[in-house]
């Protein structure tokens, strides 16, 4: 086993939600049994401790249960040129990562991916009375506009979407009209196939209806 000198640790702060890197050396410990990581916000996030030559442990509030966990690992383990995967002791869940710089990199931008990616999508699914047919009605509406079929009668062709739970509306910067579109069921969904032009009315606001077609 190789052993490095230095290791990466991922672990994202429980106080402002940061997922920071932090390098640690084992000149860090030279002279002392205790190492606090903080985070950039200046909470201590995460205590290293060396209890003896052969043995470190790491203690950290952890986020998942709220109780205070402490793992032990050799020597060997902890400097290990691997990646240790540091977990909630009762659920297992993954909170943090430790070991070579690469690995532990790679790992937390994916991490970052993903909870991204959950957020966007519940704050999506959670917006919308009906999210696929939303994501849908926009899709026909992106067509719609791109032949040129979403104009208001005043001449302009400036016109905003904005999306809400239940509908679409699309506004004239020009004259203020504004046409609003149902983008919640099926039948919202096949009438505006059927529609190649949205005429918004000059001025006034309206549903989407034969009268703007
Ligand atoms: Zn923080
Ligand atoms: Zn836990
Ligand atoms: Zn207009």
């Amino acid at each position: 086993m190789l052993l490095q000198c230095n290791a990466t640790l991922a672990w994202r702060c429980p106080l402002c939600g940061e997922l920071e890197l932090n390098q640690i050396s084992i000149f860090d410990f030279s002279g002392k049994n205790r190492l606090e990581i903080k985070c950039g916000c200046g909470y201590t996030k995460l205590v290293f401790g060396k209890s003896s030559s052969k043995k470190y442990w790491l203690e950290y509030i952890c986020v998942v249960c709220e109780s205070t966990h402490r793992v032990s690992l050799t020597q060997g383990e902890f400097w290990a040129n691997r990646v240790k995967k540091i977990k909630c002791l009762d659920n297992g869940a993954e909170l943090g990562y430790l070991g070579p710089y690469d690995d532990v990199k790679r790992l937390a931008d994916q991490e970052e991916e993903y909870l991204k990616l959950m957020i966007d999508k519940l704050e999506f699914e959670d917006y919308f009375n009906n999210p696929e047919i939303m994501l849908s009605v926009l899709n026909e509406l992106h067509d719609i506009a791109e032949a040129n079929g979403l104009v208001c009668q005043c001449g302009s062709s400036d016109i905003d979407i904005d999306m809400l739970p239940r509908e679409i509306r699309l506004t004239c910067n020009r004259c203020h009209g504004v046409t609003r579109i149902s983008a919640e069921t099926k039948e919202d969904l096949a009438f505006l196939r059927k529609i190649k032009q949205i005429k918004i009315l000059e001025g006034v606001v309206s549903a989407l209806e034969g009268i703007n077609l």
